[in-house]
C-alpha cells in the first residue's frame, strides 16, 4: 500500500487556487504518471499525490538512478566526467564566498564524493544521505560516515560555515522543516548553496512533459528563481547570488532525448542559452546568507 500526499493548498504560500500545470511520467522506475500542480498565487510547482516519505523508497529502486550509479554506460561516463569538472568549480565558488576553511555540511551527499573532495582540501566535512547503499559506498571508498535522513539528523546549532545541497532539496518531503534546519545549523556569517533544476529553463520549455528533470515522483518540488527566493525569505535567508549550471543542460538533454545525436546538439544549444541568461539555465545554484537580525 502506497501512502500518497495530496495538497489542497499551496505548500509554499498556502494559496488555495491550484491548477494542473503538466502531466509527467516516471520513465525511470514505475512508468506511472504524476500531475504537476501550479499555485495561481505564487507560481510554485509541486508534484501532486507523490508517495509519502515512508513509501517513496521503491521509486528509487533503479540501477539507472545516476546519483547512486556506478555503471559504465555512455550516460554514466558523461555524468562522471561532468561531475569531476564541477567539483573543482563548486569548490572555487565556495572559496569565493567563504575564503577560510571550516565545517561543511553536505545534505543529500550521495556516495560522499563531493565531501571527500572538500576534505582533501582541508575542510571538516559532515553529511547526510537517505540511501543506505550510497552511505555504505561512502564508507567503503573514503571512510566517510554519513548520517541518514536529514530530518532525523541532529547537528549542533551554528556549527556550519557552509551548507551545500546539490540537487537534494527537491527530494525532501518536509519543505519548510528542512530550511528551519539549514537556519539552525548555519553560523550567522555562513553561506548556504542550493542547486536545483530550473523549471522555467529553456530546455524545460523545449522538452515539455518529457523534460528529464521533472523526475517525478522523486522530485516533489519544481523550483523557479521566484519560488526559491520566496521560500528562502520565509526561513530567514537572503539570496546573494545565482550561478547557472549550464553543463547540466547537456546531461538532461541526454536523458530527455531518445536521439543521442539530437541530444548533443540540443544540450550544447541549451548550455549556450544558459551561459547567456541565467533564466534559461537548466539548473541553478542559489547562494544565500542569513538575514541579519537588527539589534
Ligand atoms: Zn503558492
Amino acid at each position: 500500500m502506497i501512502d500518497t500526499i495530496h495538497y489542497d493548498s499551496c505548500p509554499l504560500c498556502q494559496g488555495s487556487e491550484l491548477a494542473p500545470f503538466a502531466s509527467a511520467t516516471d520513465h525511470l522506475v514505475s512508468g506511472k504518471q504524476f500531475t504537476i500542480i501550479q499555485c495561481k498565487a505564487c507560481g510554485f510547482l509541486f508534484t501532486q499525490d507523490a508517495p509519502s516519505n515512508d513509501s517513496i523508497e521503491q521509486y528509487y529502486d533503479s540501477e539507472k538512478y545516476l546519483p547512486h550509479n556506478t555503471g559504465h554506460g555512455f550516460n554514466s561516463f558523461i555524468y562522471r566526467s561532468v561531475r569531476s569538472v564541477m567539483f573543482n568549480w563548486k569548490h572555487a565558488l565556495i572559496q569565493h564566498y567563504h575564503n577560510t576553511r571550516g565545517t561543511l555540511i553536505d545534505v543529500g551527499a550521495g556516495n560522499g564524493h563531493f565531501m571527500a573532495h572538500m576534505q582533501r582540501s582541508g575542510w571538516d566535512v559532515v553529511g547526510c544521505e537517505q540511501s543506505e547503499l550510497a552511505r555504505t559506498e561512502a564508507w567503503n571508498r573514503w571512510e566517510l560516515h554519513l548520517d541518514g535522513d536529514v530530518m532525523e539528523t541532529e547537528y549542533r546549532t551554528g556549527c556550519a560555515d557552509v551548507i551545500t545541497a546539490w540537487h537534494a532539496i527537491e527530494h525532501i518531503h518536509d519543505l519548510h522543516g528542512l530550511w528551519d534546519r539549514f537556519n539552525n545549523w548555519l553560523k550567522s556569517d555562513g553561506i548556504l548553496l542550493v542547486a536545483v533544476p530550473n523549471c522555467f529553463s529553456a530546455d524545460a520549455q523545449h522538452y515539455g512533459y518529457t523534460w528529464a528533470a521533472w523526475d517525478v515522483p522523486r522530485h516533489l518540488w519544481h523550483f523557479s528563481i521566484n519560488t526559491i527566493h520566496e521560500l528562502s525569505q520565509q526561513h530567514g535567508f537572503r539570496l546573494i547570488d545565482i550561478k547557472s549550471l549550464p553543463l547540466d543542460a547537456c546531461y538532461i538533454a541526454m536523458l530527455s532525448d531518445q536521439n543521442k545525436f539530437k541530444a548533443i546538439i540540443n544540450g550544447l544549444r541549451f548550455m549556450i542559452k544558459g551561459f547567456s541568461n541565467k533564466q534559461n539555465a537548466s539548473s541553478l545554484i542559489y547562494i544565500f546568507s542569513k538575514q541579519q537580525i537588527r539589534p
